[in-house]
């Protein structure tokens, strides 16, 4: 399927969700390696917003554009781990242009609005979907580390369930492209800057347990980020360490976008289905993991969330 697309389009765009994580930029710098690999007569372009400054060891990285040129029309635009449209930010107007659209994803909240999907819920990564399209031969080590990026960060190094055997085996067939995983696990997952490091500290200390122990949350605002010296794509790992906690079924982390404005991130354990929860407020996600944007004091989020996680934890 994107072997034909592929070879019916001269220009081709590749866009990616707003704060692109490792799936994110895994799976476009992956996708765009492969096209450049292999289809020499292409020409293909990669949009995405800044990403995390550890991701730029992937070299085609440095391709990666953050405006869109006035009036270009790509013959095929590629979206890659993004949920809906609204997601694709910047970069909407080419995917609006473009003559024909392409969606590879994995969240279960994706209605199909491009022309044509491959989707698969419960796919660990919208990486090994890419995989899945490619023929394994062609993909060179600069593909191979990318996908594999994107496996690392999407299954918490195959720590989650959505790690299944197939990803296993995806992961042993990149490895042996003759990449270096545990580097790429170490340097892009595990380091923290010290910055980082005090902001999760801070994180933790401020979290409070509610709704019987089941639900942990923080909040970090505007003006602590600002004295600590971060940014957005700083607090990637702060829910995933809060949902860590004993006796914890839902773990709820937010930071303020713009006054009395948060992006929320949600994760959960196992019996709390956090795509609904965020989906009730115009977000999306995976049942364990699912974001949204919401405005309103840091209290009104918790208590508008709270409302849905605890009608999910009353059927149990
Ligand atoms: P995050 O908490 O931002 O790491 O996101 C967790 C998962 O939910 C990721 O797969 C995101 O792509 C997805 N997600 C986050 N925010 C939204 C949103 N506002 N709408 C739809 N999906 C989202
Ligand atoms: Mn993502
Ligand atoms: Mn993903």
């Amino acid at each position: 399927m994107l072997n034909k697309m592929l070879k019916d389009a001269v220009t081709i765009a590749i866009g990616g969700h707003i704060r692109p994580d490792g799936d994110c930029v895994g799976s476009c710098i992956g996708l765009y390696q492969y096209i450049k690999d292999n289809y020499k007569d292409k020409k293909a372009d990669v949009y995405l917003e800044e990403i995390p400054d550890s991701f730029h060891f992937l070299k085609p990285a440095d391709v990666i554009r953050h405006e869109i040129p006035a009036d270009v029309t790509y013959d095929l635009f590629i979206c890659l781990d993004c949920g809906d449209k609204g997601r694709l930010g910047f970069s909407a107007p080419l995917f609006d242009r473009a003559k024909r659209t392409f969606c590879i994803d994995h969240h279960i909240s994706n209605k199909g609005f491009a022309s044509d999907s491959y989707v698969v819920p419960d796919a660990s990564s919208t990486c090994e979907l890419v995989y899945q399209l490619l023929d394994e031969e062609k993909i060179s080590p600069q593909t191979a580390e990318a996908l594999y990026l994107g496996i690392v960060h999407d299954t918490g190094v195959f720590q989650y369930s959505c790690a299944e055997p197939s990803t296993f085996r995806m992961a042993a067939k990149l490895l042996e492209k003759g990449i270096d995983g545990p580097r790429i696990i170490q340097e892009t997952f595990y380091e923290k800057t010290y910055a980082q490091n005090q902001i999760l500290g801070r994180a933790l200390l401020e979290s409070i347990l509610f709704m019987d122990k089941k639900c942990i949350a923080t909040y970090i605002t505007k003006k602590t980020m600002d004295f600590y010296g971060v940014v957005p794509k700083d607090l990637e790992g702060i829910v995933s360490q809060l949902r860590l906690t004993k006796g914890v079924e839902v773990a709820i982390f937010m930071y303020e976008l713009e006054k009395n404005v948060y992006k929320v991130s949600l994760r959960s354990k196992e019996n709390v289905d956090v795509c609904k929860v965020a989906g009730y407020f115009g977000g999306g996600g995976h049942k364990r993991a699912a974001g949204l944007t919401m405005a309103g004091t840091c209290y009104d989020v918790i208590n508008n969330l709270s409302g849905q996680i605890e009608a999910q934890l009353d059927e149990v």
